[in-house]
């Protein structure tokens, strides 16, 4: 009796250590394979940083990009803008003029155009002229008519086809002109130093006409004359 619960003994031992053996095995293969598989995740992690650091280079490139080109692009009208000065000035003066000539709005509130610089319109009905300026209509009741900027009225007065204008001037070489009015205020007259607040002239309908509107030009001493150039890309709507 004694020698089988010995024999049992020893197989229960052998048993029992086999199965320990077999799940030290198993708990090292699958250690091994946490292992790897935490080392497949490190090393997807750091693909996946590397392509987003590399996406925000691209991303920053683009940025740059989209600036150099809307800037280019801007350049492109204001060239465009000033091309009635060809051969009047040299490409430096235009260039340097793009800089000098003032941003603004002639209103207090948003605008529409209804006419456009260089369009053909008939003038009195009789003879076809090209469009010196823009037509431009307030969007709201504001028809108070301020400056573009600050400057000094050079002349106001009251002509057939532009009815009461006033002349502002912003440089040496550049002014404005603004006319159709229906009252031209005490600070719109010759000498007054005004800016972007002052107002000078109440929009109407007056000399050749068909309706209240503004009409608004920005003129450039060429060295001879006075050159009138696309002001819309100088208005600020
Ligand atoms: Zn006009």
């Amino acid at each position: 009796m004694r020698k089988i619960l010995r024999a049992l003994g020893i197989i229960l031992f052998s048993v029992m250590g086999l199965v320990s053996l077999h799940s030290i095995r198993v708990t090292e293969s699958l250690k091994l394979s946490v292992q790897n598989e935490k080392a497949t995740a490190d090393r997807y992690k750091e693909k996946a940083d590397s392509l987003e650091a590399n996406l925000k280079i691209v991303e920053e490139a683009k940025d740059s990009l989209e600036k150099e080109l809307e800037s280019t692009k801007k350049n492109m009208e204001y060239l465009t803008a000033l091309s009635p000065l060809k051969g009047l000035v040299s490409e430096d003066e235009i260039n340097e003029l793009i800089k000098e000539i003032p941003h603004g709005n002639p209103f207090r509130c948003d605008f529409i155009v209804t006419s456009k610089f260089g369009e053909r319109t008939l003038d009195h009905g009789v003879n076809i002229r090209t469009h010196t300026g823009v037509d431009i209509i307030p969007v709201s009741d504001e028809w108070i008519i301020t400056p573009i900027d600050s400057g000094a009225v050079e002349s106001y007065g009251y002509d057939a086809v532009y009815g009461k204008y006033v002349y502002v001037r912003h440089s040496d070489r550049v002014r404005t002109f603004s006319a159709h009015g229906e009252t031209i205020y005490n600070r719109g007259t010759t000498g007054h130093i005004v800016d972007d607040n002052t107002a000078i002239m109440y929009m109407g309908d007056t000399g050749y006409s068909k309706g209240k509107h503004l009409h608004f030009e920005i003129q450039v001493w060429t060295g001879e004359r006075w050159q009138a150039v696309n002001p819309l890309p100088f208005l600020e709507g």
